[in-house]
């Protein structure tokens, strides 16, 4: 079956102005290379719709959620960090990113496909169950596994974040729920300086110095793969990160696209094996605009087992 791709052209409106490393361009060069590769023309795309209140409650409380809905600027900027700012179309596309993430599960669900690459932002594992934080609102990948274990029954749901930075938001959000396995990988120390501390048992956590090699990555992110064969998930969940690529300059790790598909097909194999193949990417970073769109495309061809 095929890998369907799912975003908005409304999460490209988000735009916090020249300098700012979550910028426009890394959708359009994704989009770009999709169509490049030919990918555009082989995977069915969609269009996101809005994530409700209702399922946007499914990771973040109702004064948060109303914090960020009363604060959004019709103009002008509302800050909430130093990085994290709100302007007039970033609530409308952290509603259609998260949105992307649930219409993806309705879609493997109803097996219409195996399998969803979502490139869409503002990003999202930043954010906590109560605070918008590190370029993200609302934290897709937690709302997309709480959705699929709420609307359709799923039991075990593995989210594997293999962005540079430790996915902070989504631990907040799923520690301690037995129904999700979380497994991270970041550089450290490194922002958002958390992740090296004990947390419960279904989250694992592997810090990663900053100068390790391709082969090293490789070798300790395979940790994860007994545990979740163990785990056996019916749904697997990328946090799709692509800052720790050796053009990024966001960070000092030096991975290459070979990684990144390496990862992925791995995950990919899993998925068979547990899921029905059932396996759904979303992208967090990733912000050297020279490479995110060719890296994108290896990891959707590992998602398409090409
Ligand atoms: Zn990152």
């Amino acid at each position: 079956m095929s890998v369907a791709i799912i975003s908005h052209p409304s999460c490209i409106e988000h735009n916090l102005g020249e300098g700012h490393p979550e910028q426009p361009a890394r959708l359009s060069v994704i989009n770009d290379q999709l169509i490049s590769s030919g990918l555009s023309f082989v995977c069915p795309q969609y269009y996101s719709e809005k994530v409700t209140k209702e399922q946007l409650l499914l990771a973040h409380d109702d004064a948060y959620i109303e914090h960020l809905f009363s604060n959004a600027p019709s103009q002008g900027i509302f800050e909430i960090d130093g990085d994290t700012h709100m302007m007039e179309a970033t609530l409308q596309a952290a509603q259609l990113a998260a949105g992307a993430g649930v219409m993806a599960v309705d879609l493997l669900m109803k097996k219409e496909h195996r399998a969803a690459f979502c490139p869409v932002r503002p990003p999202g594992h930043h954010a906590e169950r109560k605070r918008a934080m590190g370029f993200c609102f609302f934290n897709n990948v937690a709302i997309c596994a709480n959705y699929a274990i709420e609307k359709y029954g799923l039991e075990r749901v593995a989210i594997v974040d293999f962005d540079v930075h430790h996915g902070n938001g989504t631990q907040n959000i799923v520690e301690g729920n037995e129904k999700i396995l979380f497994c991270s990988s970041f550089q450290h120390p490194f922002y958002p300086y958390s992740g090296s501390e004990a947390s419960a048992s279904n989250v694992i956590n592997i810090p990663l110095a900053a100068d390790i090699s391709s082969e090293d990555y490789r070798e300790a992110v395979s940790q994860w793969f007994k545990q979740i064969d163990e785990f056996a998930p019916q749904l697997i969940i990328i946090s799709a990160g692509f800052d720790g690529h050796v053009a990024d300059q966001m960070s000092s790790h030096s991975l290459i696209d070979p990684d990144y598909h390496w990862l992925t097909s791995e995950l990919v194999a899993l998925a068979d094996k547990h899921a029905q193949g059932k396996i759904i990417s979303m992208l967090e970073g990733g912000y050297a605009i020279n490479a995110l769109g060719r890296t994108a495309v290896a990891h959707l061809k590992a998602l398409m087992k090409s």
